[in-house]
């Protein structure tokens, strides 16, 4: 069965000084592009499973989202390597809905989508809440970048394919 990496968008892959939503303002982080590309090489399908509050906050719109991803996936178009799918939830934290992480639903969703085996996944992201999304979706490690000794996006993927 094929795996994924179930990837956070903000602060994981770009950088995001807050709700980003400009696509102009869309920056990789240091090592993603060579972290994606390995991480394909080893079979991992690049699926996004991003928390987008500020859709429902009424902060920017749903095609805001769309266009900060069509800017990543151009940013990545010169390192040959794509991103393969894009989840997200759009609602508040008060809203209690099941698709925000750390609740499950979204990587579920992915995994019917692409035919996924959850058991042979992995998350990276740079929140807890990532983390702990990876361990109840039962997925075979989740690692979080942004802190000591993941400090970029290269090394996250190192752990992540030395231990799979
Ligand atoms: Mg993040
Ligand atoms: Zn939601």
């Amino acid at each position: 069965m094929k795996r994924a990496a179930f990837l956070d968008r903000d602060n994981t892959l770009i950088y995001d000084p807050g709700y980003i939503h400009e696509p102009e303002k869309v920056e990789l982080l240091e090592g993603v592009p060579e972290g994606l590309k390995l991480l394909k090489e080893k079979g991992f399908l690049l699926i996004v499973i991003s928390n987008q509050s500020g859709i429902g906050r009424g902060y920017f719109k749903e095609e805001d989202f769309w266009a900060v991803n069509g800017r990543l996936q151009e940013l990545l178009k010169p390192y040959d390597v794509q991103i393969d799918g894009f989840y997200f939830c759009p609602h508040k934290p008060n809203e209690k809905c099941n698709c925000r992480k750390p609740k499950t639903l979204l990587v579920e969703k992915a995994a019917k989508d692409f035919g996924v085996s959850v058991s042979e996944s992995v998350v990276i992201g740079d929140k807890d809440s990532d983390v702990e999304m990876g361990f109840r979706a039962g997925c075979r490690l989740a690692v979080k970048v942004g802190a000591p000794p993941f400090d970029n996006f290269l090394k996250a993927v190192e752990f992540v394919l030395s231990s799979t």
